[in-house]
């Protein structure tokens, strides 16, 4: 059965390549001119959406929801999408706040735009005011920016979702959120799952401080997240404890054995760890005990030999307490390779576009915040662009994003634009502070302007999509053969972060923002723009 289905699937998607190829070629008639006159009109309507753009980044701001809990940002999302004529399939690869959205105007180029959504634990932070100040003590936040991508990728999808209707332009539009990245925990199930079958190209979105795109291999790391459970035997801990079988112990010694070990790691390998079960008292010996990993390398193989490593290392643990020990993949990201023919397509439009025009307020409020955080930075927000991204003879270590996974299965870029201040800490409630400003949404609409301009250079010269899988297909899969950190079995885990949400979700549904009552988010809070610490009560 299984083998029938791969021959279908095989041959369909032979028979689909092939409508595919002619019906580019009868699209192929777009002049010089004619592009440039279409691309000057999406332009127009996304400068014309600006308003809702506003509103989208500030409504997922207002959310303030974790991997997995993407509840009201998804049902948000996913209303406008469909309210504008794109199908939707909801809870995709068993995760309920995912979710892929369609709208074809016939057989043509199947572009995706991707981009994520979760935000960050104890983040919570006012917009707008340049010091420490969560709206919910202790509750998440956006401190990594994630409520400006998907409203990026829908003003860039409606805009061109327009001038494909008015010009009869042939393709489809594919919008799909990556939940939760901070957990990287559902990309390579997509790919696993098969939701990038038939899909031609990726362009992903991701806030920065700059507007910029890459090719080759990106800075950063790819990363394996595993979770270790020890089991032991409970005893009274000052009654009978000769009798008890300490997880805890086991997890300890797992730790300590890690970081003998990292002594010995190549500075390029990143790796840290939580608890996330520790026992419950300490009168009672703790019998199950766990303890998470996030393992990260510039390569595949570096990541899979530190897995290798660390099961050694538990299977030690537990030998040396007696306990048992089980392992489960949370998480996985193959470190990311950015396609050359849609980076440098990408970049003539980001030279068009070029950084938007910062106010005064912005620029003392970018610079209130690069000193309150100690920033090596304090020149305010960016007002140049920097040269494209080229692959260095020398790797970079540094952060991870799943996008990696889909990277090696289509050809794939990731549009970095500008809604935050440079020089900032990353994953932290300064991080927060610009995103629900007219710095985010002015960066948002920039960044839709490059996506809607980009996605149409595809849809209508076929030679340039095929020089994107060229490329693909022809020099990145010889560098790299993907090899899934998953099985077919492993689960996402959808459970992760629910007692958290649990805890402030009652106290964040009060701050939600009623773009019905106020024109800015801002106004809503009655933050005044910008708040410094000058002004502080
Ligand atoms: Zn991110």
């Amino acid at each position: 059965m299984k083998n029938f289905k791969n021959y279908f699937l095989k041959n369909l998607f032979l028979i689909s390549s092939l409508i595919l190829s002619s019906s580019l070629v009868a699209q192929n008639n777009y002049s010089k001119s004619k592009l440039k006159k279409i691309k000057s009109e999406v332009v127009s309507t996304v400068g014309e959406n600006h308003k809702l753009t506003q509103v989208m980044v500030d409504k997922i701001f207002s959310f303030a929801e974790l991997g997995f809990h993407e509840v009201e940002s998804s049902k948000y999302l996913t209303s406008i999408l469909k309210s504008n004529s794109f199908e939707i399939e909801y809870g995709v690869s068993g995760i309920p706040t995912a979710w892929f959205a369609k709208w074809s105007n016939g057989d043509g180029p199947v572009i995706a735009l991707g981009s994520d959504v979760d935000c960050i634990p104890k983040a919570s932070q006012y917009p707008g005011v340049a010091y420490h100040k969560p709206m919910v003590e202790g509750a998440p936040g956006h401190g990594e920016g994630h409520n400006s991508g998907i409203p990026v990728n829908i003003t860039a999808a409606l805009a061109v979702q327009k001038v494909m209707k008015s010009e009869g332009i042939k393709g489809t539009l594919v919008v799909w959120p990556g939940i939760a990245e901070e957990l990287v925990a559902s990309k390579a199930w997509y790919v696993r799952d098969g939701l990038f079958n038939g899909v031609d190209m990726c362009i992903f979105t991701h806030v920065s401080s700059n507007l910029g795109v890459s090719w080759g291999q990106a800075r950063g790391t790819g990363l394996i997240s595993v979770e270790y459970t020890f089991e032991g035997e409970a005893a009274h801990s000052a009654g009978a404890p000769w009798r008890g079988r300490s997880s805890l112990d086991a997890a300890e010694l797992m730790n300590v054995g890690w970081n003998y070990k990292r002594e010995h790691l190549h500075p390029l390998k990143r790796s840290h760890s939580i608890f996330t079960d520790a026992g419950d008292q300490p009168n009672v010996v703790p019998s199950k005990a766990s303890i998470w990993y996030y393992l990260r390398d510039v390569k595949y193989d570096g990541i899979m030999k530190m897995y290798n490593d660390a099961n050694n290392i538990a299977a030690g643990a537990a030998m040396m307490t007696d306990t048992k020990v089980s392992s489960r993949v949370v998480g996985t990201a193959w470190p990311r390779h950015f396609n050359k023919v849609i980076a440098e397509t990408m970049y003539e439009n980001i030279k068009k576009v070029g950084l938007p025009k910062w106010s005064e307020e912005d620029q003392i409020l970018a610079k209130a915040v690069q000193k309150e955080v100690n920033s090596n930075n304090n020149n305010g927000l960016a007002t140049k662009l920097y040269p494209i991204g080229k692959p260095s003879k020398i790797m970079v270590s540094g952060g991870s994003d799943d996008i990696g996974d889909v990277s090696w299965t289509v050809p794939t870029v990731t549009l970095r634009f500008p809604s935050n201040i440079p020089g900032l800490q990353g994953h932290h409630w300064s991080n927060a502070i610009t995103m629900a400003t007219p710095i985010a949404h002015k960066g948002a609409t920039a960044g839709a302007k490059v996506v809607a301009m980009t996605v149409l250079d595809f849809l209508v010269q076929p030679n340039l999509l095929s020089s994107a899988k060229d490329y693909f297909e022809n020099v990145q899969k010889k560098e790299e053969t993907y090899k899934p950190m998953i099985t077919a079995d492993d689960p996402p885990p959808i459970e992760l972060n629910t007692e958290i949400m649990a805890t402030y979700r009652k106290e964040l549904e009060k701050f939600y923002y009623d773009e019905t009552k106020y024109d800015t988010y801002l106004e809503q809070l009655g933050v005044s723009y910008p708040t410094l610490k000058i002004n502080k009560k």
